[in-house]
């Protein structure tokens, strides 16, 4: 007894396995999806590992995931032959919170049981899920090239204990001890129905074990029985996956809970051979601006998981696509770090580049274009600063905000048809999202009828100002150096009133230039307004405003 060992939880998983003990969200059964999932995860590293030291799986080649029930101690259980973990992996593992959508999750918790709840939904919140429909848990694990086998168990109550325990091979074991109510998981039925919803897609074999009791009644488990196809699901023909499939597919490579917008299957031949499953996500991530910008795109090499932290797969300006790439080209022996390196890889990622925005230019034309754009849109635009090849493809997606467009948006195309005559520049203003439009420096664009793109996302301070042009016109801001917009009518004449005798002008002028001394270059008469008396305008080779502004509040 001496030897067991009672730790609290990270003070975010208290919070965390709370909401789960106290959960009403009706999918309790996602719990099995989350558990398989870990297994098929962990059945990866080890296949991976494996690769330079075989002598790990060699006792036990056969991956598979393996589910029992015991409806007398009303128990059931999850097995794998997969990684493993040490003592020091269940600490770190099941008793912080490593990931960051997780974490994201718990900051959004309001302590409001009925909202907090929904959010389950939206995150997917992994194991700790199990506390939904278990009053008590029990992970039993052994590292693979270990003889040492440790015993995590909680009820999710605020503390977990460790103990040293006995596993006859490698893996990990998840005993749940289910809850009254709960008993739908004893049931053999239910359980394949839920396998075969969730995670019919799991490359590796899910097995529901034959039922022990010595008196067999109707309805229990006979015999074992593989429950999923138990072959990679971007090997299969299109033809015969369907749309759930795919979406259940993405959910556990993109650990993510929401549905694909875009799925992308296809299989590159040519110079070199891959099959690549992507999606693009159907909302916002968390982290999607996160700085690290990187992608989490899974890369196998002939159905070996390689890594998903191979940024060279993807420019950062796409990391939110999620799915797995599989070529059978690259070296099964290749490390991490000569990936990011490799010919091959670059070769694939201009591949997977050219696919994922040849489906978008695919997709621009229809409703739901909007949806990815709106989640999206900013961080594709960086790549109008970083993708010099690609730029101009990318500017032809994009979507603006215009002084006309109201809440919808317009293409470039659409604006360059609405240039009036003798525009020779896009004009644009950057600015914050809600006060951009009023900004007193579009006065005489109004006047003249002119249309104005208004952007407010960080980066579009960055690509305006590369040089980049639309079909010859260059984008000009409104609110640097002089514009002449003398070749251009007023729609109808604004002005109000006298013009102001010039030398009234010349004495406000000097006035305002003494009041305000070295706090500007230079004070101007401006054609540019019509209803302000004054505005702020950057000279022609200075920075632009907003970004200088931006720039102050980056430094501090
Ligand atoms: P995620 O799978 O998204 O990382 P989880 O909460 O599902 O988050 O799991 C947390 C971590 O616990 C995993 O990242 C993994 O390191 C470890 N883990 C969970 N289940 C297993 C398992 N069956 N075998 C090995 N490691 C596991
Ligand atoms: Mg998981």
């Amino acid at each position: 007894a001496e030897s067991i060992e009672t730790r609290g939880f990270e003070a975010e998983v208290a919070r965390l396995l709370h909401l789960m003990v106290h959960s009403v969200y009706s999918e309790k059964e996602i719990f099995l999806r989350e558990l398989i999932s870990n297994a098929s995860d962990a059945c990866d590293k080890l296949r991976y590992a494996a690769l330079t030291e075989p002598a790990l799986t060699a006792d036990d080649p056969n991956f598979r995931v393996e589910i029992s029930l015991a409806k007398d101690a009303r128990t059931l259980t999850i097995a794998d032959n997969g990684i493993g973990m040490s003592k020091d992996e269940l600490i770190a593992n099941l008793g912080t919170i490593a990931r960051s959508g997780t974490s994201a999750f718990v900051e959004q918790l309001s302590g409001d049981a009925a909202s907090d709840v929904s959010l389950i939904g939206r995150f997917g919140v992994g194991f700790y899920s199990v506390f939904m429909v278990a009053e008590a848990v029990e992970v039993v694990s052994r590292r693979a090239g270990s003889d040492e086998a440790w015993s995590w168990e909680s009820d999710g109550a605020g503390t977990y204990r460790l103990k040293p325990a006995t596993r006859a091979g490698r893996g990990t074991t998840v005993t749940l001890r289910l809850r009254e109510g709960e008993d739908e998981f004893l049931d053999a039925w239910r359980l394949k129905r839920i396998v075969k919803t969730y995670s019919d897609h799991i490359a590796l074999p899910v097995i529901l074990k034959a039922e022990a009791d010595e008196a067999q009644t109707d309805g229990e488990q006979k015999e074992d029985e593989t429950l999923n196809s138990a072959s990679a699901l971007w090997t299969r023909p299109k033809s015969e996956i369907t749309a759930e499939q795919y979406a259940e597919f993405y959910r556990h490579a993109g650990h993510a809970a929401d549905e694909p917008w875009a799925t992308i299957h296809w299989k590159a031949e040519g110079t070199i051979e891959y099959t690549g499953l992507l999606f693009i996500p159907g909302t916002r991530p968390f982290d999607l601006f996160d700085p690290k910008r990187e992608s989490r795109l899974k890369l196998y090499v002939r159905r070996v998981f390689i890594t998903d932290s191979c940024e060279a797969l993807l420019p950062g300006y796409l990391r939110f696509v999620k799915g797995i790439v599989d070529s059978a080209d690259l070296p099964l022996n290749i490390s991490r770090e000569m990936l990011q390196e490799s010919p091959l890889t670059a070769k694939i990622r201009s591949g997977l580049v050219k696919k994922i925005l040849s489906e978008l230019e695919k997709r621009a034309g229809d409703d739901g274009f909007k949806t990815f754009w709106d989640a999206f849109g900013p961080v594709l635009k960086e790549g109008l600063y970083e993708d010099f090849e690609r730029r101009e493809q990318i500017l032809k997606l994009a979507r603006f905000k215009t002084t006309k467009s109201g809440d919808e948006t317009v293409t470039l195309a659409e604006y360059a048809a609405r240039m009036r005559p003798n525009q020779t520049a896009l004009y644009f203003i950057t600015g914050d999202a809600a006060t951009v439009a009023r900004s007193p420096q579009l006065e005489a664009f109004k006047a003249r009828d002119i249309e104005v793109l208004l952007l407010s996302d960080p980066i579009d301070d960055f690509w305006t100002g590369t040089g980049l042009d639309w079909e010859g016109k260059p984008f000009q801001s409104v609110t640097r150096g002089d514009i002449d917009l003398s070749q251009i009518p007023a729609a109808e004449d604004e002005r109000k009133g006298e013009d102001a005798p010039e030398g009234a002008i010349a004495s406000l002028i000097a006035a305002a230039k003494l009041a305000l001394g070295e706090a500007v270059k230079d004070v101007r008469v401006s054609k540019r307004l019509t209803d302000s008396p004054v505005c702020l305008v950057a000279a022609a080779g200075d920075m632009d405003m907003h970004l200088a502004r931006l720039m102050r509040a980056a430094r501090g």
